[in-house]
């Protein structure tokens, strides 16, 4: 529906194009109400103002602190238009309806960065502007805020699109433009006292995080850390419960989240739900597998590279059993995550007192959508988090040779790890089980190298007569730029291939697959993880 706007309230500290918009909303008919310096330019410029003082019947006071803190502004901003209560309170206390708020806050980032004292960045926290942004974002139903210079333009055109109004979609966008402004100008003030005022200490609260514990430090002893939930109440292992074990590390955090979100993909709708385990060490797998059971998961995750596994974090998709805490027991392991965990499993994991147990409510869900954020010198990087699922009868054919049903399985098993391997991945996988893989190497070539230099050892470890690559599926996380990668594969006896595709030589690489007879499809979608 749209909103008339027969009436603004304008004040703003940057006052870039201030004199343009207020002309412009003049000329429009709508009535301007204005704070001390706002008002002030205004008037400089010859445009019609009345001072908020007016309406509040109160002057600004103690500095600016308390301009436009009061009932009439609040009422005028916050009323329900289409209630009757709310209007006859409107009338009763000869409160203006306030159709409008452009205000932009107090520099508080500017003056922070200019390295201004204490004092002069207290004052410059805004109190009455993000009161104002925040009543008016609320009230989006019937009023309009803007909170950016550069919203100006987009504004007049509204009022001219729609006659002198603004449409709820544009007011729903504005809401929120303004709701993030103040959560940002709130998180840059906390993220200043929490240099200024708790140096190293946990906050109890980061940006949109709570607490959750202390860490003793990061990821390396000279870095203080804290872990923070998010509330989105997800489960995983901002959520899970501690059942036993030494206090979780920041490192341990970040391999269980890697270890579980891996693991939750075989669940439900996944590529194929079936009991499985995987294994993590510095963020990669070292194995994965799936079996009739856990602990036979367990198993053949362990065999997949038992060297790096020692120390290691374990995830399942089924709850923690006894026989398979027996298993897991028998090397040194960090962590254990599970949705859930039965009585003769915690009494067996309890005579290893340092083994943490965590368990969840269910499992992360792989589609679920939402943020994904990374720090950078200055700045952030924001993405959606990487929910990309290519169905088995998406992939296309790219050679001569298909594969058959049991590669099918493979294929679609190693590239679901790939997905979680830091690039470039280059996953070899057999009967459900990783036999070798490469992770975050510069080339892709390195990777499947060292995936078939692990599976060579596996192969000697395990007394096999022939490397474990032999007939197995391979992934890569990204197309093959060139034939070598390819060729290296099926050198160590990879028989099949699955790969994004779109590289510009796919037509060697194809090829170089057909040369050997190796089945390839394609998923037309790649997994970088960095
Ligand atoms: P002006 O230059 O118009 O005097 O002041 C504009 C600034 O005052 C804007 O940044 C606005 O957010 C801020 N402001 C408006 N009302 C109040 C108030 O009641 N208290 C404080 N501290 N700031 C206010």
């Amino acid at each position: 529906e749209a909103a008339p706007v027969r009436r603004a309230l304008i004040s703003v500290s940057d006052k870039t194009g201030l004199t343009d918009l207020a002309a412009a909303l003049a000329a429009r008919g709508v009535e301007i109400l204005s704070t001390g310096g706002s008002a002030g330019a205004l008037r400089q410029a010859g445009i019609a103002v009345r001072d908020v003082a007016e309406v509040t019947g109160f002057p600004e006071v103690m500095d600016g602190r308390v301009k436009t803190l009061h009932p009439n502004v609040h009422g005028g901003l916050l009323a329900a238009r289409s209630n009757d209560e709310h209007r006859a309170a409107m009338a009763a206390h000869g409160i203006p309806e306030i159709d409008l708020l452009v205000v932009n806050l107090y520099p508080f980032e500017d003056t922070l960065a200019g390295g201004a004292d204490a004092a002069t960045i207290v004052e410059n926290i805004d109190i009455g502007g993000p009161a104002m942004i925040r009543a008016a974002a609320k009230n989006h139903n019937d009023v309009t805020v803007i909170v950016d210079p550069q919203d100006y333009e987009g504004l007049l055109a509204e009022l001219e699109a729609q006659d002198g109004a603004t449409s709820r979609a544009f007011r729903e966008r504005m809401a929120l433009t303004a709701f993030s402004r103040t959560a940002a100008y709130d998180a840059a003030v906390s993220g200043w006292m929490a240099g200024a005022f708790a140096q190293g200490q946990p906050r109890r609260r980061a940006f949109a995080g709570t607490l959750r514990q202390g860490l003793r430090y990061g990821e390396n002893p000279h870095q203080s850390a804290a872990f923070y939930a998010d509330g989105s109440a997800r489960p995983g292992v901002a959520t899970a419960t501690q059942l036993q074990g030494k206090e979780l590390s920041y490192n341990n955090i970040n391999d269980t989240d890697a270890a579980y979100e891996l693991v939750a993909e075989f669940g439900g709708e996944g590529p194929g739900d079936r009991p499985a385990c995987v294994i993590v060490k510095h963020a990669n797998p070292c194995g994965v597998a799936l079996g009739d059971t856990p602990r036979e998961a367990w198993s053949r995750a362990f065999d997949c590279d038992r060297t790096s596994a020692f120390g290691g974090i374990v995830a399942l998709n089924r709850p923690l059993d006894g026989e398979t805490a027996e298993e897991i027991a028998r090397i040194f392991t960090e962590v254990v995550i599970a949705p859930g965990a039965d009585e003769e499993a915690r009494r067996i994991l309890s005579a290893k007192k340092n083994v943490r147990l965590l368990v969840t409510d269910g499992l992360p869900d792989p589609r679920a959508g939402g943020p994904a954020w990374r720090q950078v010198s200055g700045g952030m990087l924001v993405q959606d988090r990487d929910t990309g699922f290519v169905a088995r009868d998406a992939l296309k054919l790219a050679t001569k040779a298909a594969p058959t049903e049991a590669q099918l399985d493979d294929l679609m098993f190693a590239w679901t790890v790939a997905k979680h391997v830091k690039s470039n991945a280059i996953v070899y996988a057999r009967d459900g089980q990783t036999v070798g893989i490469g992770a975050g190497q510069m080339s892709r070539l390195d990777s499947a190298m060292i995936a078939a230099a692990k599976a060579g050892r596996m192969a000697e470890a395990l007394g096999l007569s022939e490397s474990p690559v032999k007939g197995a599926a391979v992934a890569s996380d990204a197309f093959f730029p060139f034939a070598d990668g390819l060729l290296e594969a099926v050198e160590a006896g990879a028989t099949c291939v699955i790969q994004p595709g779109g590289s510009m030589r796919d037509d060697e690489v194809i090829a170089a697959a057909d040369a050997h007879g190796i089945a390839m499809v394609l998923t037309g979608m790649r997994h970088f993880r960095h």
